[in-house]
């Protein structure tokens, strides 16, 4: 449908890497964060224990099997040790030399050295097999026990376990994220959240990736880190080297490894073209987006993951924060910010917006945001399980201590907080609860705190959908996640690239659950607000405005070109495009239309996120 997943010139099946360094290899992927990188490819190897090789031994093997294991451990030993080395007083990290100790130990631990060489003699398991089992069994029994401690202990004999699983594999070595060679672009099978969150970023100029779609949450940072990426890459990182030369164009979805001279000149060019039009966008962020007759002006507000894009946001010219994620506060790292520190983020965001508003959601973690601080339980089905608001509710302490920072950080500004994935309205009733005992508590402790902070919730569940007459009456506003809503939906996994090409924001079910949301709330009395990855595409927003939504939030770099757009369109051509739209039947047909109505349009625009 959208882009189609390819490699071409190398037509190889069984994806051997490129050795002999075959030039201009060409990989269409999916395109998720605009802008060209060009630089020398970093590749991050991820293990999992699903594919370790497994294999039934001959009980003859079993003592060379269980040196190759003891072998295997003595050296990650060794790599551990060379690590903490590195690690010196100055470095960020340097307080957690610990852990590396922890590990090393952990290494030789009863439960792991112990329990895989017997499984290796008893059950006749090669090596890999027997540490997969032995670790799965450990996890699983240490995620069921209430002490925390112990659970994380669990988490550090995963890591242990894998380490010694990747020399085995005979996986590269160790890719310290945190101090990548300047112009890396990092190629990975798999990137996670918190991954991303611990790269040095002022290396990192492209994100290569073979999983993920354009709502992955790894491609929502790409675009707030301004970093071009590609995701939905099939196996390409298991075609590069680390080393290799690699193009990333974000805005066209191509990998390009081992580039020629000519090829490289092409795409500076490119980099260029792109670089000036980005340049000449900045001026109409600073204007109100209103359309060119007059007759409907929006918000426009930013999205936000980290504090460093606070100044992003506002010099690309947002009117606010509509999504404040601040779940990134809690990943990558050991232990999750406690109610200090979470004050001083939301304060900051807070006091630098005001008067504008900050909208600022509680955690939602689960789905593809893995915080292992919390010690979450692993579970088959994340994104239906334990997430979000869901996972607040059944951890009031955690839950507490946000809404506590929230509070008493509202005072610095205007604050309005979102609930997230709200799927009925008991859990807006035990959220209030929640809120009015902490309201309680700070009151009681003579606290500085706001009373009447705005409530509203994240519509991203088709269920909220259908009772947004009820969830009306019970808050002040609403926001569309439509990376949510669409998942749930139209039943397609927001990461998964092999089925990304059905995600459609324009597939009429989603414009028609948007229209209902959009017309129920209003009558309700309440705001309604989209901040979903959809209100940030310009192919989206003459239908957006035909809807009447009242705000639009999303990813800073796109704010001058929605506003651009908005202050070039008439409310009459947007409301006629909305009609013939909802007539249409199929999501092909509708972007058809919207595509042919933005290339006649706004042709130069169109060239440079197409060519
Ligand atoms: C959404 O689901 O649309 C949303 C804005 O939230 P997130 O992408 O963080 O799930
Ligand atoms: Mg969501």
């Amino acid at each position: 449908m959208k882009t189609t997943r390819k490699i071409e010139d190398n037509q190889a099946t069984e994806a051997p890497k490129n050795e002999g360094n075959q030039t201009n290899l060409l990989i269409r992927g999916i395109a998720v964060s605009g802008g060209v990188g060009i630089g020398q490819a970093v590749v991050i190897e991820r293990i999992t224990t699903d594919i370790s090789p497994r294999r039934i031994i001959k009980p003859e093997e079993v003592s060379s099997e269980i040196e190759r294991f003891t072998n295997a451990v003595g050296e990650a030993a060794d790599r551990l040790k060379g690590i903490k080395r590195g690690i010196n007083v100055d470095h960020p990290l340097s307080e957690h030399r610990y852990i590396f100790d922890t590990q090393i130990m952990l290494l030789h631990d009863r439960m792991f050295f112990d329990a895989t060489k017997k499984a290796i003699a008893a059950e006749l398991q090669n090596a890999e097999w027997a540490i997969s089992d032995v670790i799965t069994k450990i996890t699983a029994a240490f995620d069921t026990i209430e002490d925390e401690y112990l659970r994380e202990r669990a988490r550090d004999i995963y890591f242990v376990g894998e380490r010694v699983l990747k020399i085995l594999m005979g996986v590269r070595s160790e890719t310290k994220i945190h101090q990548l060679p300047p112009n890396s672009i990092i190629v990975s099978h798999d990137l996670s959240p918190a991954d991303t969150v611990q790269m040095a970023k002022e290396s990192v100029i492209g994100f290569a990736v073979d999983m993920g779609g354009k709502t992955s949450h790894t491609a929502i940072m790409a675009r707030s880190l301004k970093i071009p990426a590609v995701t939905g890459l099939d196996r390409m990182s298991s075609l590069v080297q680390t080393g290799d030369t690699v193009i990333v164009d974000g805005s066209t979805g191509v990998v390009i490894v081992n580039p020629d001279p000519d090829t490289i000149f092409r795409f500076r060019e490119r980099q260029e073209v792109y670089r000036k039009y980005h340049q000449s966008l900045l001026a109409f962020g600073k204007l109100p987006a209103v359309t060119s007759d007059g007759v409907r002006t929006m918000r426009i507000t930013a999205n936000i993951e980290l504090l460093d894009e606070v100044e992003i946001a506002i010099s690309h010219g947002s009117e606010g924060i509509g999504l404040f994620r601040t779940e990134y506060l809690f990943l990558g790292r050991r232990t999750a910010p406690d109610e200090e520190e979470q004050y001083e983020a939301y304060r900051h965001v807070l006091a630098r917006h005001d008067p504008n508003p900050v909208t600022i959601r509680t955690l939602d973690v689960g789905g593809d945001k893995i915080s292992y601080n919390l010690n979450l339980a692993h579970e088959t089905n994340p994104a239906l399980g334990l997430r979000a608001i869901r996972l607040c509710l059944s951890r009031r302490d955690l839950f507490k201590t946000q809404l506590r920072a929230i509070l008493r950080a509202a005072v610095h500004g205007y604050c309005r907080l979102l609930l997230p994935m709200i799927s009925c309205i008991s859990e807006i009733h035990l959220a209030k609860e929640v809120l009015e005992e902490v309201k309680d508590e700070l009151a009681a402790e003579g606290k500085e705190f706001r009373r009447d902070v705005k409530l509203g919730i994240l519509v991203e569940v088709p269920s909220a959908v259908t009772i947004a007459d009820m969830l009306a009456r019970e808050v002040d506003f609403f926001s569309i996640g439509t990376n949510d809503l669409i998942q749930y939906a139209l039943a397609i996994d927001r990461v998964n690239e092999h089925v990304n090409y059905l995600y459609d924001t324009l597939h009429p079910a989603v414009l028609r659950l948007i229209q209902q949301v959009t017309n129920v709330g209003q009558a309700g009395g309440v705001c309604v607000s989209m901040c979903g990855e959809m209100a940030g595409d310009p192919i989206n927003i003459p239908i957006l405005l035909g809807l009447g939504l009242d705000e639009l939030s999303m990813n800073a770099l796109s704010i001058p070109m929605v506003k651009k757009l908005i202050r070039s369109v008439r409310m009459d051509e947007c409301l006629d495009l909305t009609h013939q739209v909802f007539k249409m039947q199929g999501a092909q047909e509708i972007r058809a239309l919207m595509e042919e109505w933005i290339r006649t349009r706004f042709p130069r625009d169109y060239f440079v996120g197409h060519s």
